[in-house]
């Protein structure tokens, strides 16, 4: 049986049009109706199902030779599909942004259109049967989630995209195929928790991509998360494990609330206060690794939002590219020191498309140099 339900969406003070929906969390509010997806079980058990949303295509480009000591970027033009709105932060602007930067890639790269079939028990190593099956019904439909996490027709297809992406690359990384790997997608997925959407996440990528690293072996994992907003639904997913350590180094103030310090107690938050610039992050990241370091982690994810930049709309953090470049390359020192380099960055948020742009750059480079500090600054007061 359809349910009806309704939610209010509300509309900024600095926005004009009225005939447009506002994503920011404002006032002139404006009701929005959406259906609400039949409850009853599909007719073919879910756990048999398998998606390729997307038709396979030919690779983009070879840059490199196919050797494990090449950085693997998967990234899918088809994922501008997934279009919430012309006023949406979390817009297909995004993909066009990236396009520069993609094209310009230095040698050693292999930059690939992800292929690997989604299953729905990959969906399930972290998200409730209940809330699968809720997503696969709005496949090919329009609606919202909740008040800022927005459906179009692709918005589903996208994000088990997304999902077979991150999996991708972590199963490239693990049987030794590519020595690091960015997986360069949309929608994010942090915010996602077990059971619900959030904060334009659908599926929590970076969350299946380590409990998919746990499946294939890895004993212990660790998710940093350095988008500038605490990434609640991967330390919800695993607030009970001892088996994944989550970081999350963000502005305090944002969204999501911060953490009861009792609730998440396992896991490590470090919230810079507004106007935080590169040697605030990078000393709030050394005090993660530092924490880290103990816990020997046998392979590492990073939820890679780069909306902490000082030119990001989103947030009131000064990080520089530079500042990015940095951290990336001393998650990689460590990753080399403590997991044999087995490290995979996975696309969250960046809202300003120069700044995400060269973010996405500066990270690659990183990923590929021959060492990890190759053509990187250090912060200022270090130099
Ligand atoms: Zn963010």
């Amino acid at each position: 049986m359809l349910r009806m339900w309704q939610f209010i969406r509300f509309r900024r003070d600095s926005c004009t049009d009225s005939s447009r929906p506002c994503y920011y969390g404002c006032y002139n509010a404006r009701a929005v109706t959406v259906k609400q997806p039949n409850d009853a079980a599909p007719a073919m058990p879910l756990r048999q199902q398998v998606f390729h949303p997307l038709p396979p295509r030919s690779t983009l480009r070879y840059a490199a030779s196919r050797d494990m000591s090449h950085t693997l970027i998967l990234f899918d033009p088809d994922l501008a599909k997934h279009d919430p709105g012309p006023e949406h932060p979390e817009s297909p602007w995004r993909w066009g942004s990236l396009g520069p930067a993609l094209r310009a890639l230095p040698p050693g790269i292999e930059l690939r259109v992800p292929t690997r079939l989604v299953r729905a028990e990959d969906l399930f190593l972290v998200h409730s049967w209940g809330y699968v099956a809720r997503i696969l019904e709005l496949r090919g439909k329009s609606g919202a989630l909740d008040h800022e996490t927005v459906l179009s027709a692709g918005s589903v297809d996208a994000a088990l995209s997304a999902v077979g992406a991150a999996i991708e690359a972590v199963d490239e990384v693990i049987v030794g195929k590519a020595r690091n790997a960015f997986a360069i997608v949309r929608p994010p997925g942090h915010h996602a928790g077990h059971d619900r959407a959030g904060g334009y996440c659908i599926f929590n990528n970076a969350a299946i991509a380590m409990a998919f690293a746990l499946s294939r072996g890895m004993r212990r994992v660790l998710v940093l998360d350095i988008d500038a907003h605490r990434g609640d639904g991967t330390q919800e997913i695993f607030a009970a494990r001892n088996d994944v350590l989550v970081a999350s180094i963000h502005q305090i103030g944002l969204f999501p609330a911060e953490p009861d310090p009792a609730g998440v107690s396992e896991h490590i938050n470090f919230a810079l206060p507004p106007g935080s610039d590169d040697r605030a992050f990078i000393e709030a990241l050394d005090g993660a690794l530092c924490r880290a370091d103990g816990f020997e982690p046998e392979f590492i994810v990073v939820s890679a939002g780069f909306d902490g930049h000082e030119d990001d709309p989103m947030s009131d953090l000064a990080i520089t590219t530079n500042g990015y470049a940095q951290a990336v390359a001393r998650i990689r020192e460590f990753a080399e020191e403590h997991c044999h380099g087995r490290l995979v960055l996975i696309l969250e948020g960046g809202y300003d498309g120069a700044a995400l742009a060269a973010c996405v750059a500066a990270s690659i480079s990183v990923l590929t140099a021959k060492t990890a500090n190759d053509d990187v600054q250090p912060p200022e007061g270090e130099r």
